[in-house]
């Protein structure tokens, strides 16, 4: 990106504190990606950033690409959407993390992808979306989103290992391998998880689907059940850890409430 003053939607996926009375924070933008800045004087200055630097709020960010850091300097922030609903309940909130805790693994800096930007932006839109929750359904439709516009979407129709087509009856799931497996294929494997094939469909037909249709979709318990473990599974696979927003969320059993579509 060359030197100069940049416009741009973004949305805050985390801030923290540097030095005096600066702060380091980490955008997701819908014109030039992940990016990071740093916020000058941001904690004397109320003027100029007037509490708008939490994570998981939509902003219009000015920024300065000075060319020789790695960080852009945070020239103005103005708050478009505070997501109140999501920040006032903390398991909410909790997930609310998770989400962009997940954005900000998944994607690298500088890399545009507007649809992962207003797909994003979309879920944290839920909660005020008439339902007031975001529950469990939601999460996993974020996960295979993310995974889908990120380039990480595991192989879900028909068996990866050898392109048997869909129809199996006894499916089974390897992170390792990247999808599903067939039960031929299944007996050389280690660390392979069973799937039935409900929740191998419900998966893929998620991976498809726009943000506003997957409400039509209605999982069931198990099926939901399934879908939490391969993708926690499939996601501690490729980023090789485990995310810290998420044993928090395990820690107050948020993912485990169940939410339905009003
Ligand atoms: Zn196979």
């Amino acid at each position: 990106m060359k030197r100069g003053y940049r416009r741009t939607d973004a949305v805050i996926l985390n801030s923290m504190d540097y030095g005096e009375s600066d702060r380091i924070i980490t955008f997701y933008t819908r014109d030039y990606g992940k990016l990071k800045g740093i916020a000058k004087g941001a904690r004397r200055s109320k003027k100029r950033f007037v509490g708008n630097l939490e994570p998981a709020s939509r902003v219009r960010l000015v920024f300065f690409q000075t060319g020789k850091s790695e960080l852009v300097r945070v020239e103005a922030i103005a708050l478009q959407e505070g997501y109140s609903l999501l920040k006032n309940d903390i398991e909410r909130y909790g997930r609310a993390c998770y989400v962009l805790e997940l954005t900000n693994e998944l994607t690298l800096e500088g890399m545009k992808n507007a649809e992962f930007f207003d797909t994003l932006s979309c879920f944290l839109r839920l909660p005020g979306d008439g339902g007031g929750g975001f529950g469990r359904e939601m999460l996993r439709f974020f996960e295979i989103k993310a995974l889908a516009l990120s380039g990480y979407l595991p192989h879900l129709e028909g068996c990866v290992a050898c392109k048997a087509g869909p129809g199996q009856r006894a499916l089974f799931f390897s992170s390792e391998k990247g999808g599903v497996i067939c039960g031929k294929c299944a007996a050389f494997l280690k660390n392979i998880i069973p799937l039935s094939a409900g929740a191998a469909g419900f998966l893929s037909m998620a991976a498809r689907l726009e943000v506003e249709k997957l409400k039509r979709l209605m999982p069931g318990p198990i099926v939901l059940d399934e879908c939490e473990r391969i993708l926690a599974d499939f996601i501690r696979y490729q980023l090789g850890k485990e995310l810290k927003s998420k044993k928090f969320m395990e820690k107050m059993g948020a993912s485990r409430i169940e939410w339905q579509f009003p």
